[in-house]
C-alpha cells in the first residue's frame, strides 16, 4: 500500500512525533483540506491520526488510501479514527453527522451541542489511546480540543478552513469593529487588512461571526472565538508567495504562529486523482473535457453544498445555455428543486449522458474537481470563492468568475479580484441564505428572488473568457501563481519548510 495503515502497535512502537487531526465535521469542505494536511504531514515524517466521525470515515479514508508520497519517500503513517457522534443524545436523527445532512436549521443548535459531546468522547479516547499525541490540530469549532490538548501537556493549533487575508480581515473587525459605525447593510466598510490594500465590503457580505442573527447562537461564537485567541497557532491551507503577505501579518496581528502549508491539494500526485480510473460522474466528466478545444470551457460549481434560489439559478442556467462556449456546470441540491425549474434544465441542457458533442454537462453529484481545473480544455471558472476551490484554482493556474454567497467568500473574492488580479467579479451584492444563517425555528425555504440578471452573469463571462489584452493579462497572472504554488511544496519550498518546521518540532 502506498499509505501504510496504522496498527496500534505500529502506533506505540515509532518514533515519530504523533499529530492528532480533528477535522471540524461541519463540512466536506473542512473535511478535505484537513485530510490532505494530515497526508503532508505524514510525508513529513510525522505519525498522523485523523479523529472524525462514522459517516464522515469514508470521505477520510479513501484520500487517504489514494495519497501518494508527493517527494517519493517512505510510507506515510497514518490511521484514520471514527468515533460515534452523540447525535441522538442531542435529539438529531441518526447519521446527522454534518450540517448539509441536517433537516432544518432547527438543528443547527442540537448539532452543536452534539459536537460538545463528541468533544468529551474524542478526549477520553485520545486519553486512553495506546500512543499520546505531541501536538492536536482542530477544526474551527472544536473549541473543546484545547482543554483536552491542555491536558495532555501538547499544543494546540487550529484550522479555520478560511485564507489567510480572510482571517486577518476578521481579526480586524473584532478587533475594531467598524462594522457598528455603518448605519445600513448595504453600506461600504473599509478594512485595512494590508499595509496597500482596504478590503472594501457592506455588512450583510461579511461573515456569520459578524451578523447579528445565526441558527448557531451567540454562545457558539463567543466559544469558537476564545478558542482561537487562545491557541498557539494557526495552521492554514495557504502559501506564504500568495495572498500579499497575509499571514505574516496575521502572525503579528494575533500573536500566534502561523503556518502556510498548502496548497493543500497538491499533496495529491495528479495519477491519484485520474477520474479516468473511477466511475460514474467523474468518468463523464473526463471523457466530456477531452473532446473540447484548448481553454474553451467554463465550469461552474458552488462548492459542496452551495444551493441557490431556484429563480437565481434558472437566471444562471439562461446564461450559461446561450454564452458561446461549452460549459460544466455542477449543481447541488438539485433534488429538492421545483419541479418546473428540473423540466427547463432537461429542455434547455443538452448533455444526453455527456455525449462529447453536447454543449452543457450537467452534474448532479459530486464532480472531480482538481482533475477538471487540471484539464487543458477548461479556460474559466465560475466559483462561490470558498477558500478550498479558490486555492485549487489557483494551484491550477484558472483564472476565476467570483460569485460569493455567504461565509468569508465575499472577502475571498476581493482577494482574488482586487489583490491577485486574476478574477472578474459578477457584482453580488447580497448574500444566499443558508443553514447558518437561515431562521432558526422555521425550515421554510430562502425567498425567491433572483438578484443577479442573465445579463450579468453573461457580461462576466465575456470578460473571464476574453483572451484579448484583458483577459490574456489575468491567464498569465494565474499561470504565475500556479507555478509559485507548486514550487511552495516542493523540497525547499516556503511550504514545504513549514511543514517540516512544524514536525520536526515535536521530535
Ligand atoms: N468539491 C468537489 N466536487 C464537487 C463539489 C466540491 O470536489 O462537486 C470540492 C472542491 O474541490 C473543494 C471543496 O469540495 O475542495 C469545496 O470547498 P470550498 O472551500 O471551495 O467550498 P464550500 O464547500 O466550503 O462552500
Amino acid at each position: 500500500p502506498i499509505v501504510q495503515r496504522a496498527t496500534p502497535e505500529i502506533m506505540a512502537s515509532t518514533t515519530k512525533p504523533h499529530l492528532v487531526l480533528i477535522p471540524w465535521q461541519g463540512g466536506i469542505s473542512h473535511i478535505i483540506p484537513m485530510t490532505d494536511i494530515g497526508i503532508l504531514l505524514a510525508s513529513h515524517g510525522a505519525a498522523v491520526t485523523i479523529i472524525t466521525t462514522p459517516a464522515n470515515a469514508p470521505v477520510v479514508q479513501s484520500r487517504v488510501d489514494r495519497a501518494a508520497p508527493p517527494h517519493g519517500g517512505a510510507a506515510p503513517v497514518i490511521t484514520v479514527t471514527a468515533i460515534p457522534f452523540p447525535g441522538a443524545e442531542a435529539g438529531l436523527p441518526d447519521g446527522s453527522e454534518r450540517l448539509d445532512l441536517l433537516r432544518s436549521p432547527a438543528d443547527v443548535p442540537r448539532f452543536f451541542a452534539a459536537n460538545k459531546m463528541f468533544g468529551e468522547v474524542v478526549a477520553r479516547h485520545c486519553r486512553g489511546a495506546s500512543r499520546r499525541p505531541s501536538c492536536v490540530v482542530a477544526g474551527m469549532c472544536h473549541a473543546w480540543a484545547l482543554a483536552m490538548a491542555r491536558e495532555l501537556g501538547v499544543p494546540c493549533y487550529i484550522f479555520h478552513g478560511f485564507g489567510a487575508f480572510a482571517l486577518l480581515c476578521i481579526e480586524h473587525l473584532f478587533k475594531h469593529r467598524p462594522h457598528e459605525a455603518v448605519a445600513s447593510p448595504d453600506e461600504l466598510l473599509g478594512i485595512p487588512a494590508l499595509p496597500s490594500f482596504e478590503c472594501r465590503v457592506s455588512r450583510r457580505q461579511l461573515p456569520p461571526h459578524f451578523s447579528p442573527s445565526t441558527s448557531m447562537g451567540g454562545g457558539q461564537m463567543q466559544d469558537m472565538r476564545e478558542f482561537e485567541a487562545a491557541v498557539d497557532g494557526v495552521v492554514v491551507n495557504t502559501f506564504e508567495e500568495l495572498e500579499n503577505g497575509s499571514a505574516g501579518i496575521l502572525a503579528s496581528a494575533t500573536g500566534k504562529k502561523v503556518l502556510a502549508v498548502g496548497p493543500v491539494s497538491l499533496s495529491h500526485s495528479p495519477a491519484s486523482l485520474d477520474p479516468r480510473t473511477m466511475s460514474g460522474d467523474a468518468r463523464r466528466c473526463m471523457t466530456w473535457l477531452d473532446a473540447k478545444a484548448s481553454r474553451s470551457v467554463v465550469y461552474v460549481s458552488f462548492g459542496s453544498a452551495g444551493i441557490m434560489p431556484p429563480a437565481q439559478l434558472v437566471q444562471l442556467g439562461m446564461a450559461l445555455v446561450s454564452c458561446p462556449w461549452p460549459v460544466l456546470w455542477v449543481i447541488k441540491g438539485a433534488d429538492s428543486l421545483p419541479d418546473d425549474v428540473n423540466k427547463w434544465l432537461c429542455e434547455n441542457t443538452d448533455d444526453a449522458d455527456g455525449v462529447a458533442s453536447s454543449k452543457c454537462l450537467v452534474v448532479r453529484g459530486w464532480a472531480p474537481q482538481v482533475a477538471i481545473l487540471d484539464h487543458p480544455a477548461v479556460g474559466g471558472f465560475l466559483t462561490h470563492c470558498g477558500w478550498g476551490s479558490t486555492l485549487e484554482a489557483v494551484a491550477a493556474g484558472m483564472p476565476m468568475a467570483t460569485w460569493p454567497l455567504f461565509a468569508e467568500q465575499f472577502l475571498n473574492e476581493r482577494l482574488i479580484v482586487d489583490v491577485l488580479g486574476v478574477g472578474v467579479s459578477v457584482g453580488v451584492t447580497k448574500p444566499t441564505e443558508n443553514i447558518l444563517t437561515a431562521s432558526k425555528t422555521d425550515g421554510s425555504k430562502a425567498e425567491v428572488v433572483a438578484e443577479v440578471r442573465k445579463e450579468q452573469v453573461m457580461e462576466a463571462l465575456e470578460r473571464l473568457m476574453d483572451q484579448g489584452a484583458e483577459g490574456e493579462e489575468r491567464w498569465r497572472k494565474a499561470q504565475e501563481l500556479k507555478l509559485k504554488a507548486k514550487g511552495a511544496l516542493e523540497e525547499g519550498g516556503s511550504s514545504y519548510v513549514n511543514l517540516e518546521n512544524l514536525v520536526h518540532s515535536f521530535v
